[in-house]
């Protein structure tokens, strides 16, 4: 069975100061879980928020590094100094960097590669924007962006690799995909995988749902046999809205 993740993509909010205040509020919150629950803060937050978490089971991930060891690469963070500090997991491909900071399919390769290889939790993004599904674009948009994150990797590390399935289109709009929409989107992905890899990985990876989730359709979201959790960024800034959200998916 693929167990829940529900993960918290914090973007560029809250101070170190205001990740300890949300991890007060919400640890106790989220004492029962048995979900996977990850909360992604901006990189200078994680020594705070690795700090508050300590003693729970609450994992801490980045939104971001970069694919080389280390180098003359100003303002980048590498695999090695996240996990140093205790970092387990890492969001890779995200829209936002894809669309503001060029982020290219080529770069998500090799910021996997370098992920797998420091044993890292990679949560690789993919989607279609709005105008590719108008298109009926979605299926090879989503294929396309696997086909190159996974491109050379050994079938063989990937099984750690979790994929989010953020729909562009639904990221901090409000408009989320239907539960239908979005399990429909999951199984083509999950056969582009099968496809790539073979199935026994496919089965077991997990595919996260992300786009506008909140506690008032997560329950609708999470209960689609494919959504195997939810990479969550504004209802994730309030801990009574986030722990919602993870006690909305039920264990598998
Ligand atoms: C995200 O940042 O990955 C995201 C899904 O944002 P939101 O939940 O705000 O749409």
């Amino acid at each position: 069975m693929r167990k829940l993740l529900i993960a918290a993509n914090w973007k560029m909010y809250k101070t170190p100061t205001e990740a300890q205040s949300f991890l007060q509020a919400f640890l106790p919150l989220v004492k029962e879980s048995r979900n996977e629950i990850a909360i992604c803060p901006p990189a200078i937050d994680l020594p705070a928020v690795l700090h508050a978490v300590q003693g729970s089971h609450v994992k801490v991930g980045a939104q971001n590094m970069y694919f080389a060891e280390e180098g003359a690469f100003t303002g980048e963070i590498s695999a090695a100094m996240l996990i140093d500090l205790g970092v387990s997991h890492v969001i890779i491909g995200h829209s936002e960097r894809r669309q503001y900071f060029g982020e290219t399919d080529e770069l998500v390769n090799r910021k996997l590669v370098t992920a797998l290889k420091h044993h890292l939790v990679p949560i690789v993004c993919v989607g279609e924007r709005e105008d590719e599904r108008e298109s009926g674009l979605t299926e090879e948009v989503c294929c396309r962006q696997i086909g190159r994150a996974f491109h050379q990797i050994d079938p063989a590390k990937l099984h750690k690799v979790v994929i989010a399935y953020e729909p562009v289109w639904a990221i901090g709009t409000g408009k989320t995909a239907t539960p239908a929409i979005a399990a429909e989107s999951h199984l083509i992905i999950r056969s582009e995988v099968a496809r790539l890899v073979g199935k026994a990985i496919a089965d077991n990876m997990r595919i996260l749902y992300g786009g506008s989730v909140k506690p008032e359709n997560a329950e609708a979201l999470l209960n689609q046999p494919e959504i195997d959790g939810a990479l969550v960024g504004g209802a994730s800034l309030d801990p009574k809205s986030f722990a919602a959200i993870v006690k909305a998916g039920v264990p598998a």
